[in-house]
């Protein structure tokens, strides 16, 4: 046992705080009964104990970096976990928020199956919730059994593990606790329900207050509560900026507009798909939070989701995200607007989104391209012409990347037979090119060899920094689905072989190349891999 380890605690003996319930309006009956709750920013209420809580999965460093010990498959620490103990230092709370959905203001929404437990103390001082997501009814379940299913929770739990070791902003998952009771679900919505196991994903974030927490406020008239929401966010998570006061919030607007371009970028730059960018699902922190019908990118398909809810409109594909996140900030600067004499000025944040959106887009790619900034104008057009290029032959982005990464030394060193290495890297990468179709990306990858020999570094140097900078390894959809099917039936090898390879998703991991493999063809049309819905 290290040292880190001896220090550590199990959950049921670690001590919570509960700043978000200790210094805003809650209601705290405790009933469970489905309800608007006006005039509240939380309900306090408990979660409904499960049959029989086990440990399926754990998340070592994080347990690590919060002094938590990774508990024994059944105990205190995984009923504390699933929510059948609360001890003394708990006050478990669900948040009242609102949002829009699919466009269209949805009135109250809330944590219908997530209950907060209160934060705790990680090694280096900061401090992080614990929310249960599954853990029973609370007053915002509407209609729904405030439960959540092993196959959605999995999902959340191992990608946003995932995200994180790939460096994007996101909310963290500690655990995935089995329930022992089964829950049922229609997942097609097609008049098929069947029972599936449930479970709990316990996730970690600093804090899950959405931009939907405020637009409830300002929706219902709320002022008092907005502003005190507006002040809590600032105190406890954007410290840096002052006392709030209304040019605080100004900049808090830009802050939150600029974390959320940075999101939106790396989302971009791995080809991740988040599927439900509701305002209720947009993260006050810039994280990106509540992992539920997303999707990595195989073919390059800008106008690609996986949300089957989604199909019609494609209003949340691909291509879509920058232009959905700037429509989602504008409705919390909407709902910001009370606080201020002159709204005009959230402008700003607006401005700010895009200017940051489009600079960090630009970094990461010439990051991915192996590029230093030489050549700005150039190098733009550069980045602006391949995702039109990747789209025609069907190029799996994380392939693609990864290939032009190991090809860099050659592409230097070769100028008689360059399209024979062009021809290597599509067949390595491309789904289906038909005649022609690579013509693009061939006319690209010349102007990119080009550029390629202006810079001063060794093939090799470029090489080594570019397979930092695109992955081997990402939760394929389809590789996600593997782990489900085999852990529904007992066997959780695929889900920690996955957890352990996508913790180093830059490291080659030989043993594990078939992970980094192009979709097979069995999983073009399968539900689960290529398609997915909400029901979770
Ligand atoms: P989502 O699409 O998962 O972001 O959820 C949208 C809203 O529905 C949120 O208010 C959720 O808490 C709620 N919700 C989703 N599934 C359930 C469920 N099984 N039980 C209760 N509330 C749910
Ligand atoms: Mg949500």
């Amino acid at each position: 046992m290290n040292s880190a380890a001896m220090n550590e605690l199990p959950l049921d003996q670690a001590t919570f705080e509960n700043p978000f319930v200790d210094e805003l309006r809650g209601e705290i009956s405790g009933n469970k009964g489905s309800r608007q709750v006006p005039g509240y920013c939380y309900s306090l209420v408990k979660p409904t104990p499960v049959q029989d809580p086990h440990l399926l999965a754990w998340s070592d460093e994080l347990g690590d970096f919060l002094g938590l010990a990774k508990p024994p498959e059944r105990g205190p620490a995984v009923d504390a976990l699933a929510g059948n103990l609360v001890t003394g230092s708990m006050k478990p709370f669900a948040a009242r928020y609102g949002g829009h959905q699919f466009g269209n203001w949805a009135g109250q929404l809330g944590d219908g199956r997530a209950i907060s437990l209160g934060q705790v103390a990680a090694v280096d001082g900061s401090r992080w919730e614990i929310q249960l997501k599954g853990a029973g009814p609370t007053p915002y379940s509407r209609r729904a059994d405030g439960r959540a299913v092993l196959r959605s929770s999995l999902r959340e739990f191992v990608c946003s593990e995932a995200m994180h070791y790939l460096g994007v902003p996101t909310t963290r998952a500690l655990s995935l606790v089995g329930t022992g009771d089964a829950v049922v679900r229609d997942m097609f919505y097609n008049g098929n329900p069947q029972a599936e196991p449930g479970a709990i994903v316990a996730r970690v974030a600093p804090t899950f207050i959405r931009f939907g927490n405020f637009q409830i406020m300002t929706a219902n008239g709320e002022l008092d509560n907005l502003r005190a929401l507006a002040d809590y966010v600032i105190r406890h998570h954007y410290p840096e900026l002052g006392a709030p006061s209304p040019e605080v919030y100004v900049r808090w607007f830009e802050e939150v507009s600029r974390r959320t371009a940075v999101m939106i970028a790396h989302w971009m730059a791995v080809g991740f798909v988040h599927g439900v960018m509701n305002t209720d699902n947009m993260s006050i922190l810039g994280l990106t939070i509540d992992y539920g019908p997303y999707g990595w990118l195989e073919p390059y398909d800008p106008d690609w989701t996986p949300n089957t809810t989604d199909f019609g409109s494609r209003r949340y594909a691909f291509g879509q995200q920058p232009r959905v996140a700037m429509w989602n900030l504008m409705a919390l600067a909407q709902a910001l607007s009370p606080l201020l004499p002159d709204a005009e000025v959230l402008r700003n944040g607006l401005d700010e989104y895009a200017t940051t959106l489009a600079t960090t887009q630009h970094t990461l790619m010439l990051r991915k391209l192996g590029l230093t900034p030489l050549h700005p104008d150039e190098d733009r057009a550069l980045t602006e012409d391949l995702p039109q290029a990747l789209a025609e032959p069907e190029v799996d982005m994380t392939l693609f990347f990864r290939q032009l990464s190991h090809l860099a030394p050659a592409l230097l060193a070769a100028s008689d037979n360059e399209d024979g290495l062009f021809d290597e890297l599509i067949t390595a990468a491309a789904y289906s090119v038909a005649p022609d179709e690579d013509r693009n990306v061939r006319q690209w990858l010349h102007r990119y060899t080009a550029r390629l020999r202006q810079e001063p570094d060794s093939g090799e140097a470029i090489r080594e920094r570019m397979l930092r900078a695109n992955p081997k390894y990402v939760l394929r959809n389809y590789l996600a689905q593997q782990a489900i099917e085999r852990a529904e039936a007992g066997d959780l090898s695929t889900l920690e072989t996955l957890m352990h390879v996508l913790k180093t998703p830059f490291d080659e991991h030989p043993e594990y190349h078939e992970l980094a493999a192009k979709r097979p063809d069995w999983a073009r049309d399968k539900p689960g891999c290529a398609t997915l819905s909400c029901s979770s």
